[in-house]
């Protein structure tokens, strides 16, 4: 083994799979991965059924229409965006093409764990700042930088729902080190700096399609960068890293922009009234942009793990924060899901709350 890989096992650092995966899980409503309620487009389903019959044959390795597809989603130039299977693959190919051994990332915390599991799997070293609070100060991070090679940032927050503001991020990149912002859930947020990171030169912006396109599933994610990074990464990249099904189910996803409002719209929706009900039971919710919110369950007289054991019973899952770095167990993030699905946890958590 590795030093890094057996440094990585030392650490204890694991991607906290919710429990979906888990055996008993079947039917049960999943508010714990952060997916679209609605899943894909039905268009999106007929595309992959069409193509299905062609997986025999390796898929276009530069991916160029869906590429010109996303540059006009965007508004950036085909040679600024690099494909990945997943975001995952990409924070991963980030690491490899930026950080020696021993380098130092800049990670908040609570944040994606991936972007930790990736440092350290490429033999780098995080160098966490916590959000006080859960709020971001943009000095921190600015002071905190000094000694790292690159900071990811993910805006909207995963699990706060929250983002550093736009002059903070300004800030931040003013200091010339490599900031990968992450904007998984930017269609629920509303707002983007995907469109500036062409012209910068320290600056990534990584997006998917796991989130408001609903395709978690097929793992498919992109990068967008200037074209000196891209051409970078693009040469580390496995040649047919996003297959044949996953680039025509995501043309299809960003044809349908009728069906991208509908989820923007029933997600936004959904947050409010999770907000409302949930703070009306006495919880604390934090304000979140994305499709996601982070709540501080103990007014309802538990903690996290007794609760979500609890819910999980009733065939609801969300995730417990309680082992989640920088996070609690006063704390769950609830996934917004369709309007009955977030009736149904609204009164399963009245249940539980009465039965104290
Ligand atoms: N970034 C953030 C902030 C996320 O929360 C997630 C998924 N949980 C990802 C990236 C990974 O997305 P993908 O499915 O594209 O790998």
């Amino acid at each position: 083994m590795s030093k890094r890989v057996a440094k990585l096992l030392g650490a204890r650092v694991r991607y906290p799979f919710a429990r979906e995966y888990g055996a008993g899980s079947a039917g049960a409503i999943n508010l714990a991965s952060n997916e679209s309620p609605l899943g894909p487009s039905p268009k999106v389903v007929r595309a992959i059924r069409q193509e299905a019959a062609r997986v025999g044959l390796y898929p276009d390795p530069k991916a160029e229409e869906l590429k010109r597809e996303i540059s006009r989603y965007v508004g950036v130039d085909s040679r600024c965006i690099v494909l990945g299977n997943g975001s995952d693959e990409l924070i991963d190919m980030i690491c490899k093409a930026f950080l020696d051994p021993d380098d130092r990332a800049l990670i908040p915390l609570p944040t994606f764990s991936m972007y930790e599991i990736s440092c350290r799997v490429n033999g780098a070293v995080p160098k966490f700042v916590e959000l006080k609070n859960f709020e971001w100060r943009a000095n921190e991070f600015v002071a905190a930088i000094a000694g790292a090679k690159l900071a990811f940032i993910a805006r909207p927050n995963n699990p706060t729902g929250n983002s550093m503001d736009a002059a903070g991020l300004e800030a931040l990149l003013a200091l010339g080190k490599l900031i990968v912002v992450d904007e998984a859930y930017a269609e629920f947020a509303g707002y983007s700096v995907a469109k500036k990171a062409p012209k910068r030169g320290n600056m990534i912006v990584l997006r998917t399609f796991s989130k408001a396109f609903g395709l978690a599933g097929l793992r498919i994610g992109y990068a967008i960068t200037n074209p000196k990074i891209a051409e970078a990464l693009e040469k580390i990249r496995p040649p047919f890293n996003v297959n044949r099904l996953a680039q025509v189910a995501a043309i299809a996803a960003l044809r349908d922009k009728r069906y991208l409002i509908k989820v923007i719209k029933t997600v936004r929706d959904g947050r409010d009234y999770l907000h409302r009900e949930l703070s009306k039971l006495g919880a604390r919710v934090l304000p979140s942009d994305a499709n996601f919110i982070m709540v501080d369950i103990t007014p309802l007289g538990a903690e996290a793990p007794e609760l979500c054991e609890y819910l999980a019973r009733k065939k609801i899952l969300v995730r417990d924060l309680s082992g989640f770095r920088g996070a609690g167990a006063r704390w769950v993030r609830i996934t917004v899901g369709t309007p009955r699905q977030n009736e149904e946890l609204i009164l399963a958590l009245k249940k539980f709350k009465g039965g104290r």
